[in-house]
C-alpha cells in the first residue's frame, strides 16, 4: 500500500486552517513564520517558496528574508537577533545549506529555542532526546505524523535508518526509539561506514532511507512485508521534463514496492509531510509550546 504523504499532509493542513480560522474569529494571534534564505540555489529557493506558500494557504503569516550569497555572517546574525526579539514572529526557519563563509553552527545556535521551528538548536535536540516537549526537525516529525496518520503499529519492530544526518537520520532514529506511539522500535542507525548494510536491511521491519543516493535501496535488500519510508530527494537530469530534471528517491520504488507492506513515493511522500511538520511546529510555537 502506498503511504500518500500528499493526502496526509492535506488533512493536517486542513485541520490547521480550521484552527487559524478559530483564532481569527476569537481575535487571537495568528502564527507567523519568518524564513531566511541566502543565495540563489534552485532547490533551496523551491523549498522556501513552497514553505511560505503553504503558510499563506492555511492563513499563517509569513515573511521571507532573502539575502545575496555575499551577505556577511554579521548581517545574518543581526537579522536572527532581530527576529528573536520581534514579538510578532513565532517561528524562524533558516534554509540550509548556508554559504561556506557563514558558520551554520553560529546561526542555528543563535535562533531562540522557543522560535526554532526547524528543531536544530541543541536545546531542542536535547529535549527530543530526553522526550521533553520541544521542536522536532520537520522531516522526521513528518515521518512520525505519516505513520500516525495511517495507524501503523511500530511497537517492538526493528527499524533500520540509513543516514545519520542531524536533520533526518539521527533524529528519526531517536524518535523511533522513544517510548511513544509511534516509537518503541529497536533501532539500527546505518551510515557510510556501516558494514553488511544489505544484511541489516533484510532484518528490518521498517526502513527509513535518508542517504541521498537515487535508487540505492534495492528489492534484494528488503524483506517481504517491510514498511519502507523514502526520504531521499535528488534532482536527476531528465531531458523529457520541462524543468530538465526529475526528483528521485533513495528507493528503487518499482522493484521494492511489490515486496513492501507500506511504501512512500517520491515525490508525494515525505516531502509534503515535511512541510506539514514545519506548519505544526509553527502553530505550536505560537500557541502550545512552553520553551523559553
Ligand atoms: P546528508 O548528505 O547530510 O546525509 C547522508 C547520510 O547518508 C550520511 O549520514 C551518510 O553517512 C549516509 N550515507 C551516505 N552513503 C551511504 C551509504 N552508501 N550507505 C549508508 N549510508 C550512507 O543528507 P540528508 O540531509 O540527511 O538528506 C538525505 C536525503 O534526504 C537527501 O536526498 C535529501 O535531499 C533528502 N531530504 C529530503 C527531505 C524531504 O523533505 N523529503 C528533507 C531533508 C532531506
Amino acid at each position: 500500500m502506498i503511504l500518500d504523504g500528499k493526502l496526509a499532509a492535506q488533512s493536517i493542513r486542513a485541520d490547521l486552517k480550521n484552527k487559524v480560522d478559530e483564532l481569527r474569529i476569537a481575535g487571537k494571534r495568528i502564527p507567523h513564520l519568518a524564513a531566511v534564505l541566502v543565495g540563489e540555489d534552485g532547490a533551496s529557493m523551491t523549498y522556501v517558496s513552497s514553505k511560505v506558500k503553504s503558510c499563506e494557504e492555511i492563513g499563517f503569516l509569513s515573511s521571507l528574508y532573502h539575502f545575496e550569497t555575499t551577505v556577511s555572517e554579521e548581517e545574518l546574525l543581526r537579522t536572527i537577533e532581530k527576529l528573536n526579539s520581534d514579538q510578532g514572529v513565532d517561528g524562524i526557519l533558516v534554509q540550509l545549506p548556508l554559504p561556506d563563509h557563514i558558520s551554520t553552527e553560529k546561526v542555528i545556535n543563535l535562533v531562540k529555542p522557543s522560535k526554532d521551528v526547524d528543531g536544530f538548536h541543541p536545546v531542542n535536540v536535547g529535549r527530543m532526546v530526553q522526550g521533553l516537549p520541544g521542536f522536532v526537525p520537520a522531516t522526521p516529525y513528518g515521518i512520525m505524523l505519516l505513520l500516525e496518520h495511517y495507524n501503523i503499529e511500530t511497537k517492538g519492530k526493528h527499524a533500520v535508518v540509513i543516514g545519520r544526518s542531524n536533520i533526518v537520520g539521527r533524529p528519526a532514529s531517536i524518535l523511533l526509539s522513544r517510548n511513544t506511539n509511534p516509537g518503541n522500535c529497536t533501532v539500527t542507525l546505518c551510515h557510510s561506514h556501516t558494514q553488511n548494510l544489505a544484511e541489516i536491511c533484510l532484518q528490518a521491519d521498517i526502513i527509513i532511507a535518508a542517504l541521498g543516493k537515487p535508487g540505492f535501496l534495492k528489492a534484494d535488500m528488503v524483506k517481504e512485508g517491510c514498511i519502507v519510508i523514502d526520504v531521499g530527494i535528488t534532482r536527476v537530469k531528465d531531458n523529457s521534463k520541462k524543468s530538465g530534471y526529475r526528483l528521485a528517491g533513495d528507493v528503487d520504488f518499482e522493484n521494492v514496492a511489490p515486496k513492501a507492506s507500506f511504501i512512500t513515493p517520491v515525490p508525494g511522500g515525505i516531502g509534503p509531510m515535511t512541510i506539514a511538520g514545519l506548519l505544526m511546529n509553527t502553530y505550536n510555537a505560537c500557541h502550545d509550546c512552553h520553551i523559553s
